[in-house]
This record gives C-alpha cells, structure tokens and sequence, in this order.
C-alpha cells in the first residue's frame, strides 16, 4: 500500500463519508497561482473538478480516528500525491524540497509511468531508506561535492 493510500485508510468510513458529502464528492485542490502576499494570503485558482476516485487525505494527525473536518482534504489521486510530494521535507534541517511547481513539473517527468507515479518511483520513499531525503546543502555537507 502506498503512503497515500495508508492517509486514507486511516480515517473511519464513516468519517470519510461525512467529509465527502460535505465538499460535494470532488476534489478540494485549488492550485497557487502566483506570489505569496502577506495581506491575501496564496492566490488560488479554479478547484479541480475531478469526482472520480477521490481519496481523503490528513491535513494533519491531531484527532486520528475522530477527524473533524478541517484536519481532512479531499483530493483525487494525482492532487493527493501533489500533497505528499509537497509535504516531502529534508531528514536533517526540516527544508521544504519542492514547491507546488515543481512538484507538478515532477510529476509531469513522470508521466511515461503508467497512471501515476508512486513515491519510490519518484525517490521520495518512506523516511530512513537507503536514501535519505536531503535538501541540497544537507546533501552536500553530507557526501560533499
Ligand atoms: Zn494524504
Ligand atoms: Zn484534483
Ligand atoms: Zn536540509
């Protein structure tokens, strides 16, 4: 099972059920569209408009098991596994790796893989495998240049 796979899993059906109707069985995912700005906060553009096998994934893991809400995010496949690559931080210094853009490039590198690629496939596997998730300086300091 992948890890976006387990994200969804961890939720009660009922619970899954209850958020699904609430954001009308479609995918939540706006893309940013430009600048961050400090009065307006991200500027997002139209919400993807995708209904089939949507997924539901943790904003975060405060209430496992008892979700609200707003700890959860549906998303079909491709936009879900935009959230982990984006979620995806260096193992020594905590660094953001990829922004939305790249990511979405990242994926679009991708796309000879049949339906989606997974996160090994892409080198973002689980935490503590035999290549850890580094940031570039991180990465350097460690195996030098
Ligand atoms: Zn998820
Ligand atoms: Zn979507
Ligand atoms: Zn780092």
């Amino acid at each position: 099972m992948s890890r976006s796979e387990v994200c969804h899993e961890l939720t009660t059906p009922a619970i899954r059920e209850r958020k699904l109707t609430a954001v009308d069985y479609r995918c939540e995912f706006r893309p940013i569209i430009g600048e961050w700005d400090r009065k307006t906060g991200y500027p997002l553009g139209e919400r993807c408009t995708a209904t089939k096998g949507l997924q539901v994934h943790h904003r975060n893991y405060n209430h496992l098991g008892a979700e609200c809400d707003e700890d959860l995010e549906v998303l079909c496949r491709r936009h879900h596994l935009v959230r982990h690559i984006v979620n995806s931080v260096c193992e020594v210094c905590g660094a953001t790796l990829y922004s939305e853009d790249a990511t979405l490039d990242l994926i679009e590198e991708h796309s000879d893989t049949p339906g989606l690629p997974t996160l090994d496939q892409i080198g973002l596997g689980p935490p503590g495998s035999d290549y850890p998730l580094l940031c570039w300086d991180c990465s350097d300091n460690l195996w030098g240049r």
